[in-house]
This record gives C-alpha cells, sequence and structure tokens, in this order.
C-alpha cells in the first residue's frame, strides 16, 4: 500500500520551498531553550522551519522529542520534527514506533554502498507505513558530529549520477549530496574557493527532476552568500547546528559565571532567535508561512 504523503509536514514544508524557490532552516536543538528560541524566530520571522534532533539527544534528554512534538502542533507556522543521522537499526524502530516525528534521516553510510541501500530501503518502507518522509545521505559527507560515528578516517565520496538513481530507488524523500561540504568546522573564512561542487549539486538537482528534495550538510563557517548559492543550486534543507548555535555557546562562555540563571537562558534566547531569524531571511523563507 503506498502511503499518503500529503499531511507529512517536513514534506510539505519542503514542496512549498521547492514551488517557491527558497530555503528552510533544518535547525538542531540540544534542549529547551533552544527549541524555544528556534520557534519563537521561526513565528516571529513568519517562516517555515524544521526542527532536528541528533538519536544521542534522543537519549540524553527522553522527554525534549515531546516537547518538539508539542511545539510543532501548536506553532502558529509549519514546524516539522525530524531526527537527524540516525545511524542504529534498532534505535530508528524505536523512533518511529514511540516519537511523534515527520522524518528521519536513515544514515547508513557507514556500511558498504550494496547493504547501505538494502537496509535504507528496508527502513524507508518501515518509515513510510507509518507517514513518516526519509532522508538518505548519498556518497558520503566526511567528518563527526555530536553522537554520530566520525567518518573521518573513510574516503570521502561525491555524490555520483548513479549513487542519484540508487537512492532514489530505495525509496528515500529527501537526498543528502555530497558535494564537498563537511560535518564540522570549515575554519573561520568557510569552506575554501572550489572546494564545494556547486556545478555536481546542480546536475543533481536536474537529475532529481522534483522527485525527492535535496538537503545540504555541513553549514559551519557558511557566509550567507554561499548559503543562497547553494539554494540556488537546488538544496531545499539547510541543516544547521553550529553556523546557529555558536552565538549562545559565546553567550554562555562569556556570562555563565556572573549571571542569574534565569536571566542567562533568558538573555540566550533572545540571542539564538535573533541569528535564526538572520538566517531566515537569508534563506528566503521569511514571510513564506
Ligand atoms: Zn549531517
Amino acid at each position: 500500500m503506498t502511503k499518503d504523503f500529503s499531511q507529512n509536514r517536513t514534506l510539505q514544508i519542503l514542496k512549498d520551498a521547492a514551488t517557491r524557490k527558497y530555503g528552510v532552516l533544518a535547525a538542531i536543538a540540544y534542549n529547551i531553550e533552544q527549541l524555544t528560541a528556534l520557534v519563537r524566530a521561526a513565528e516571529a520571522k513568519r517562516s517555515p522551519l524544521i526542527i532536528q534532533l541528533f538519536p544521542s539527544t534522543l537519549k540524553q534528554l527522553p522527554t525534549l522529542a515531546f516537547a518538539a512534538a508539542a511545539a510543532v502542533t501548536q506553532a502558529s507556522v509549519p514546524i516539522s520534527l525530524h531526527i537527524d543521522h540516525a545511524q542504529d537499526v534498532d534505535h530508528i524502530r524505536e523512533i518511529i514506533a514511540t516519537i511523534p516525528v515527520d522524518s528521519v534521516m536513515v544514515d547508513m553510510s557507514h556500511y558498504d554502498m550494496a547493504e547501505n541501500l538494502e537496509k535504507t530501503k528496508i527502513l524507508a518502507k518501515e518509515c513510510h507505513d507509518k507517514g513518516i518522509a526519509v532522508e538518505a545521505e548519498s556518497g558520503r559527507i566526511n567528518g563527526g558530529e555530536d553522537g554520530i560515528a566520525d567518518t573521518g578516517d573513510l574516503e570521502a565520496l561525491f555524490t555520483t549520477p548513479e549513487d542519484v538513481d540508487n537512492f532514489l530507488a530505495a525509496g528515500i524523500d529527501i537526498l543528502a549530496p555530497s558535494i564537498g561540504n563537511l560535518h564540522g568546522d570549515y575554519g573561520p573564512a568557510g569552506p575554501a574557493p572550489g572546494q564545494l561542487h556547486f556545478d555536481r549539486l546542480e546536475s543533481i538537482n536536474k537529475q532529481i527532476n522534483n522527485r525527492v528534495h535535496i538537503a545540504l550538510h555541513g553549514t559551519n563557517d557558511f557566509s550567507p552568500e554561499i548559503m543562497r548559492k547553494c539554494i540556488d543550486n537546488g538544496a531545499l534543507k539547510l541543516n544547521v547546528n553550529k553556523l546557529l548555535l555558536e552565538v549562545w555557546n559565546e553567550h554562555l562562555r562569556k556570562h555563565a559565571a556572573g549571571t542569574p540563571l534565569v536571566t542567562l537562558l533568558d538573555d540566550g534566547m533572545q540571542i539564538l532567535q535573533k541569528e535564526t531569524e538572520k538566517f531566515m531571511d537569508i534563506c528566503g523563507s521569511s514571510g513564506k508561512a
């Protein structure tokens, strides 16, 4: 039975972004204050938003996903809940059975290609049967993030046209290509000139031809110009972590010792909200909700 995806929040958000040609922030939250600031930014900017939690955060803070799910249903703008880089088959099955998520990144990129595709196909069907959309990474994006297996000792692999065909055949809904993007830091100057293959992104987008949506991972240190160039070449879902959260981290580093806790958190939420609003403007999602 083919699942009716007309009500899937993540896909509805990305479909509108594809039609009206803008990018949507898919922002990581590690705690309730960050979650709250992200949602406030979306409502203040009348912008759609995808909230992302890492599998490690689900284990560290088991109730956070339910707070996020409540925020999704109560927000006055379209917001969805996505689990980023789910790499463990049993955990993926537990997540889709117990948490009201809209989409999951089924990341089997630590397996060889045949096994990756086989596992992705099986899990995609299990997610779809529950109305949950699936993202997968083609090629290999190097580097590590919190709780994510570091692929640094493996060779980075650019996404090929064959990869695109294979992952589409596996039944995914969102493709995260490897175009020279990295998990982790590029350095203060951002990606080096030529490091990101925009021509490859553009040709992947043409090949996909609206059958699935494109997510871009590894946006630390991105300038507004690079962000816009990725969106212009077909990236709709912009995974952001430190790009937004560094202002929060910086605030805590500077003020934690001398500020009462409630004030510290309130100020941090305001700072993160403003930073998120800035990037909603940059992505062109402001005013689209
Ligand atoms: Zn990623």
